[in-house]
């Protein structure tokens, strides 16, 4: 159960996390900057596995989240492997110390060079392909037969599934890219030895992410359960585990997040021990944003007040660039003044917007903000560790910002602030 304010809290009137004063460490580094609490990574990995106790299981983290090397150590010492979707990805988790043997590989989109990659990783590949096509199979199946490797795979079910979330990350819908139904699943299972140096070991699903409520996973997985003892029977050859994505939504707001005990008791009863499946096969969980989302957050320092006759508009140094989420999804983050004499009424209607000449560059629209808030002033945009530094990009040559991580009172730069010369890396004048 992960909250905007779980890790990082006000203390004698100023924002803190890991015993880190953040106003502090702002003097030093500057803004905009990404900030990350260590122990909210580690608890929040060690809540799942808590819950998970007695399953067979391993946590694919998916990088797409959040990749920093550093984090990525941190939740290899945890156990966790790695959930990629690019060779780019691959190679971080690497780099990082995740064994190609805890690596899954999911996507559309694998070009034949990756596919290579992951095949010639460590002494015997990753752990395996998450398959999304027929097309895909065969691309795979020839380069391994080249490479002279024998490739582990897991095939992606689309179960036709409405996640009931925004349809930008919506995926397990029959109109979605994602996935393969059921009836071409079981062609290719009889067609399967047309496909040399493939074995499948699995069944795949991740049906959308940012899911708040239970029913449509319970409906997912019950799926996936009936679809592999059906693979099963028909190539008389036992599955050795299924995958059921990622995707436990978490709380931006007030919402309230997913039931994280009840989303594994989920998995203990379908899955379980107890269920049907006797615990034989091993589940692998694809989590992104549940363990990173809610572990960081960006601080920006206000530019300037500009004051309208309806609203108010606080300009920042931080942008669409930097944080793309609510210009991309309409995402809402909560934004608070590090220092809570800041927060006091009266409150005035405030679009919060960042410096890019782009309309879309915008944080928060029409939200009640203290009046008391005045250019230098810093405010913390929650719930920033997932799909934020991801997803920056350069646009107006503005260099990405540095990423923190405070570790019970150390404080690390895990990422420097890019320079402008970083900027025109590979560019010839
Ligand atoms: C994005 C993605 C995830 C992670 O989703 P979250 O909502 O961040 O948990 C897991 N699996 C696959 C295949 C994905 O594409």
């Amino acid at each position: 159960m992960s909250r905007p304010l779980d890790f990082f809290s006000q203390q004698s009137g100023t924002l803190v996390a890991d015993g880190v004063v953040l106003e502090k460490l702002v003097e030093s580094i500057g803004t905009p900057v990404y900030v990350y609490s260590a122990s909210a990574f580690r608890e929040s990995i060690r809540a799942l596995k808590k819950h998970l106790d007695g399953v067979n299981f391993l946590i694919c983290y998916a990088m797409k989240a959040n990749s920093n090397l550093s984090l990525l150590r941190l939740l290899a010492l945890e156990g966790a492997g790695a959930d990629v979707v690019s060779g780019g990805e691959l190679y971080r988790a690497k780099k990082a110390g995740i064994a190609p043997s805890q690596v899954v590989f999911s996507g559309v989109g694998k070009t034949d060079s990756e596919i290579a990659e992951a095949l010639c990783s460590g002494e015997d590949g990753i752990f395996s392909f998450n398959v999304e096509s027929a097309e895909e199979l065969e691309v795979i199946s020839s380069i391994a037969k080249r490479e002279k490797k024998q490739a582990r795979i897991a095939l992606r079910f689309n179960p036709d599934v409405d996640p009931k979330t925004h349809p930008y990350i919506s995926t397990g819908l029959r109109k979605n890219k994602f996935g393969i139904d059921r009836s071409e699943i079981f062609s290719l299972i009889k067609d399967i030895r047309k496909f040399e140096n493939i074995s499948i070991q699995g069944i795949s699903i991740h049906i959308g992410s940012q899911l708040l409520s239970l029913s449509p996973l319970k409906q997912a997985f019950e799926m996936l359960s009936n679809l592999a003892f059906e693979v099963e029977a028909l190539q008389k050859k036992p599955l050795l585990y299924l995958d059921v994505g990622g995707g436990v939504g978490v709380s931006y707001s007030k919402e309230k997040p997913l039931n994280l005990k009840q989303y594994c008791q989920l998995l203990h009863k379908q899955f379980g021990k107890n269920s049907a499946h006797r615990g034989r096969h091993r589940i692998l969980l694809e989590p992104g944003r549940l363990l990173s989302a809610n572990s960081g957050i960006l601080i920006t320092r206000v530019l300037f007040r500009k004051k309208r006759k309806q609203k108010d508009f606080l300009i920042v140094d931080a942008g669409m660039n930097d944080l793309m989420r609510p210009s991309l999804y309409g995402s809402h983050h909560e934004i608070i003044p590090l220092r809570n004499t800041r927060s006091s009424p009266p409150l005035r209607k405030t679009d919060i917007v960042g410096p890019v000449c782009e309309s879309a560059d915008c944080f928060a629209t029409g939200r009640p903000m203290s009046s008391n808030i005045k250019r230098g002033d810093l405010l913390a945009i929650l719930s920033a560790g997932a799909y934020g530094f991801t997803m920056a990009g350069n646009y107006n040559s503005r260099p990405r910002p540095p990423e923190i991580l405070l570790d019970q009172g150390r404080i690390e730069v895990i990422r420097e602030r890019e320079s402008y010369e970083d900027l025109m890396r590979g560019e010839k004048v």
